[in-house]
């Protein structure tokens, strides 16, 4: 089995590849380390390894390893935040991948204003328009940019997605696109205060084709640290 360090330096090779090869309007994808369910010295070893970046899905698990580990990591919050533990984050996450209804944006700006900073925050589309995931529709993002865009605390940063689970990345290609094209559109539209330079996208399974079509951040867990055991916990 290949180690941390390993696992790390071939997805960064890769995507220096892909990188090189972006057209000039396409910016740099960058990886960020999906660390949940496991025990901070792996999250040591990545660290070493040169990673700053890194995701969890779980409020519990960023703050008990906050602590434990250097302050220069930027922590990305992923997963389904619920609006009652916004507050033990607020100061905490770098950005925060996940937003999906107002009311979680208008506690994410409450708690932000409390703790005297902006909070970064991507909006969840649901891409493959499945039953199980998260997210709003493609369609409903003008209205909720709209309903959104005005609130101190918050910046709406980009977009994220978990795109369908599949055997051949290739299948998730226009899913991809579509997600860039879609960040595009926004853009057009001039609403105030957004900026839409992030695009969240890719796993273990389908990075370098979401790098190729414009990703800004890949979020690899598996690839990095192997399987995760959820029985066992951190
Ligand atoms: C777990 C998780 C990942 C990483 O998944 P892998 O397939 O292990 O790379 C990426 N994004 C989100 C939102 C996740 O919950």
């Amino acid at each position: 089995m290949s180690s941390i360090a390993e696992n790390i330096k071939s997805i960064q090779d890769s995507l220096a590849k892909i990188n090189a090869s972006h057209p000039a309007d396409m910016k740099d994808t960058r990886l960020i380390a999906v660390s949940k369910t496991k025990p901070v010295e792996m999250l040591k070893e990545a660290y070493d390894a040169g990673m700053r970046d890194f995701g969890e899905n779980k409020v519990q698990e960023i703050i008990e390893k906050y602590d434990k580990l250097p302050s220069d990591i930027r922590w990305h919050m992923i997963g389904h935040l619920q609006t009652n533990k916004v507050k033990y984050i607020a100061d905490k996450v770098y950005m925060i991948h996940s937003v999906e209804s107002e009311k979680l944006a208008l506690e994410i700006s409450k708690r932000a204003i409390a703790a005297g900073r902006v909070i970064p925050v991507l909006i969840e589309i649901n891409i493959g328009d499945e039953e199980s995931k998260f997210g709003i529709k493609p369609e409903e993002l003008y209205d909720f940019v709209k309903k959104i865009n005005t609130l101190e605390g918050i910046k709406i940063s980009g977009l994220m997605c978990v795109a369908p689970y599949t055997d051949d990345p290739e299948n998730n290609r226009a899913y991809f696109k579509r997600m860039r094209q879609l960040s595009v559109d926004i853009m057009r539209k001039n609403i105030d205060n957004i900026d839409m330079s992030v695009l969240s996208m890719g796993m273990s399974g389908d990075y370098e084709v979401a790098a190729m079509e414009g990703s800004s951040y890949v979020r690899v867990g598996t690839g990095i640290f192997g399987e995760r055991n959820y029985n066992i916990g951190m």
